[in-house]
């Protein structure tokens, strides 16, 4: 399959109000302009350095999304054109957001991770720290972010019903601050795991392998 005809394909199952990511981390330009010739904008990747050599490269109406762990000391190389940041996991890395986003006269929209995983390797704040967050948020004014959603990454195991109840603990959180915090975005689901992810309440998927096919270098 071409990456065209997996996108269109991907693309019919999607009903409308989902967004699409499309992963190309360690994928080369010219796969990325194949999607692009089809008519996709919006791609994440999931380093900074990467993101920016390919942002240089590429048209200027490509939304760029920033999916993997941000270090803060290179929030820096994006903050002129990133179009939202999924994986926000503290708020000492707000901070330094509002700040670079402050220097390049710019909002930048960006999403909290939350840790629904069973594993512990992977990024995010607890459910329970949410709250906290927030109230934070209210009480420093960080007038150059924009917090507009959620994202999650379920465990990475074959068993549905457990990565089932990681994205609902998701779900549950974001209709818990959806109305008050004006949050639009839920980027939960990947190729193993978008359709239940979607069925669990996503309204923003992001997809690599499934479109570019498989990475032959490790994904981090
Ligand atoms: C790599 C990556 C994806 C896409 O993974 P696929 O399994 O190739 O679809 C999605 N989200 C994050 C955070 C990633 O790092």
């Amino acid at each position: 399959m071409s990456i065209q005809k997996n996108l269109e394909f991907l693309k019919s199952q999607l009903s409308e109000g989902i967004d699409l990511v499309a992963v190309s981390k360690t994928k080369p330009i010219e796969d990325i302009l194949k999607a692009y010739e089809v008519g996709h904008r919006i791609f994440g990747e999931n380093k900074i350095q990467e993101m920016t050599q390919k942002q240089e490269l590429l048209p200027k109406d490509i939304q760029w999304h920033m999916i993997g762990h941000v270090q803060r000391n290179k929030v820096k190389y994006m903050a002129s054109y990133v179009s939202l940041i999924h994986g926000v996991d503290s708020l000492k890395l707000l901070r330094e957001i509002n700040k670079q986003a402050l220097k390049n006269k710019r909002v930048i929209d960006c999403l909290l991770q939350v840790h629904i995983a069973q594993e512990s390797s992977k990024f995010g704040f607890d459910a329970n720290e949410i709250n906290a967050v927030f109230d934070e948020l209210k009480e420093n004014t960080l007038s150059n972010i924009r917090v507009v959603g959620l994202m999650g990454m379920a465990s990475f195991t074959e068993n549905k019903d457990q990565v089932k109840e990681e994205f609902l603990s998701l779900k549950k959180t974001y209709d818990i601050h959806q109305s008050s915090q004006k949050l639009s975005i839920l980027s939960m689901g990947m190729s193993g795991d978008y359709e239940l992810a979607i069925a669990c309440g996503s309204n923003m998927i992001r997809v690599g392998s499934r479109i570019f096919g498989e990475r032959n270098t490790p994904p981090l």
